[in-house]
């Protein structure tokens, strides 16, 4: 590809240097006008190069795959139906357990302490029971990047689908009497937002005292692990579910090897009292490859990731 750019390239500066005809000698006017449309054709040969490029490179968006995966994939569809399938087999499993705690704190306490609370769920909402990829698409559109502001104009709008499968779990365990919490990293002042498009999509929201805990809506509350505690003091705990490593342990947002060192002393609460859902738009785990270093180019974050790739003789 870069030879076929550099010979273009190469093409366009004989172009100028030479002219696509055989200049008349002197200063004429003749010849001067002549000058200039070359120059000209050349010009116009590199802005179509450029745009070329730049239409290569929107196209080799980095989120393009993951995001069309999230959106036309059945076997999306399918990963996410059967984690909400696998979560209400647990469910009744927990609920016949009083001894059962997905919190991890919590679980490390004689049951004597928590065995009598009323049981709840703790779920996530991004990718959890939201499924935000219309956002992912319209960055791709724009060829923009995450920022703050433009996600908080997307949750306010209100208009997020529901991850498959979540609606239908959290509507069974809000009649087996569980109470169901979102424990989200949106910001509290996207909390009615929130609230209104979970509503508008049949989830259940039922506040005793909070059904919905926000980044920041208490002092503290900015991890996730205050408000897992939180909910800890008043719950017995059945369930933590969430796409991020961060929506079951912190921190989070650690190296690759401290992450799988987390996700390895944990080795017994997943796929039973922790429930992961897929993302592979976004998360803990791609910043991770570049060192959460946002300071980075978006070339840059690329060349880092690419360097994390594993031959089977790298890992050997
Ligand atoms: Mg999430």
């Amino acid at each position: 590809m870069c030879h076929k750019y550099l010979a273009s390239g190469l093409i366009v500066l004989l172009m100028v240097g030479c002219g696509t005809s055989r200049p008349p000698t002197g200063d004429s006017p003749t010849a001067l006008r002549q000058q200039a449309d070359s120059l000209a054709r050349a010009a116009d040969s590199l802005k179509a190069e450029a745009e070329r490029w730049k239409t290569e490179a929107q196209l080799r968006n980095p989120l393009l795959d993951a995001t069309l995966w999230t959106q036309t994939a059945v076997e999306y569809d399918g990963v996410t139906r059967s984690a909400y399938q696998l979560a209400e087999e647990m469910l009744t499993r927990a609920l016949a357990d009083s001894s059962w705690s997905a919190d991890p704190e919590q679980a490390d306490r004689p049951p004597s302490q928590y065995r009598d609370k009323p049981p709840a769920v703790v779920l996530d909402v991004d990718e959890t029971v939201l499924d935000n990829s219309p956002y992912q698409a319209r960055l791709i559109r724009q060829d923009a990047s995450y920022d703050s502001e433009s996600w908080a104009a997307w949750t306010r709008e209100r208009t997020a689908d529901p991850v498959p499968g979540a609606r239908a779990f959290t509507q069974r365990a809000d009649s087996m009497g569980v109470q169901v919490i979102y424990l989200t990293n949106r910001d509290a002042s996207l909390e009615d937002a929130t609230r209104d498009n979970l509503e508008q999509l049949g989830f259940p929201v039922r506040d005793a005292p909070d059904a919905v805990l926000t980044q920041g809506e208490r002092s503290g509350w900015e991890p996730k692990a205050p408000r897992r505690a939180w909910v800890a003091d008043r719950y017995r705990t059945l369930l933590l579910m969430g796409d991020n490593l961060g929506d079951f342990v912190e921190p989070a947002d650690t190296s690759l090897t401290a992450r799988r060192q987390m996700a390895d002393r944990y080795d017994r609460f997943w796929g039973t009292r922790w429930i992961v859902l897929p993302n592979p738009q976004y998360g803990s785990w791609e910043g991770a490859l570049f060192d959460y270093d946002y300071s980075l180019s978006p070339l840059d974050q690329l060349r880092q990731k690419r360097s994390r790739l594993e031959t089977k003789q790298d890992r050997d």
